[in-house]
């Protein structure tokens, strides 16, 4: 149970599972684009959103979305895709499916996959349990624990299209009054 070929097995597992979503290149799967460059602790929710986009995207034309990168920045998930002529509702349903797991992400130890926090070392943020921590936690303003703001500019104004708080007990969003929150918008 050691070695690198050992850890990249579920990586391997998710890119042949769903031959649709990933564009296998003549360089092997570990350059397939979306091949996931993510830790283990990660394993299960980015499996969930991949299962989610494929099964979005099942009745539209195969090819017609691809996943282009599964990677961390800045200690969070992000999960870029493309799609070609889906229609709103597929869109909407992978958009979610991309929400959730990167919420998810945010309170998920990437090494061990407990619930974790983010943490900055000297600029290096990663989102980890007490045990796998390094560095500090980053302090959250109170109130704002988990939560996903969704915004756009319009007219130079910053507009709040959506409000959630991710429940990672229930792998779900729940609305927040938006008053709650004092937000400069
Ligand atoms: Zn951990």
């Amino acid at each position: 149970m050691s070695g690198q070929r050992e850890k990249r097995d579920w990586r391997d597992a998710l890119i042949a599972s769903y031959p649709g979503l990933f564009k296998v290149t003549e360089s092997g799967r570990t350059g397939t684009p979306g091949y996931p460059t993510v830790g283990d602790g990660w394993r299960e929710l980015v499996e969930t959103a991949v299962a989610r986009i494929a099964k979005a995207v099942d009745a539209a034309r195969p090819g017609s979305a691809k996943i282009v990168q599964i990677k961390e920045k800045f200690g969070g998930l992000r999960l870029y895709w493309q799609g070609w002529q889906l229609g709103a509702a597929t869109n909407d349903a992978i958009d979610e499916a991309v929400a959730l797991a990167e919420a998810r992400a945010a309170c998920t130890c990437e090494t061990c996959g407990e619930e974790g926090r983010l943490h900055d070392k000297h600029g290096w943020l990663s989102t980890a349990c007490d045990l796998h921590a390094q560095g500090d936690p980053v302090t959250v303003q109170p109130g704002f624990e988990n939560v996903r703001l969704v915004w756009t500019i319009e007219t130079g104004k910053i507009l709040v299209v959506s409000r959630r708080r991710y429940v990672r007990a229930t792998d779900s969003f729940i609305d927040l009054d938006p008053k709650s929150i004092d937000i400069e918008e």
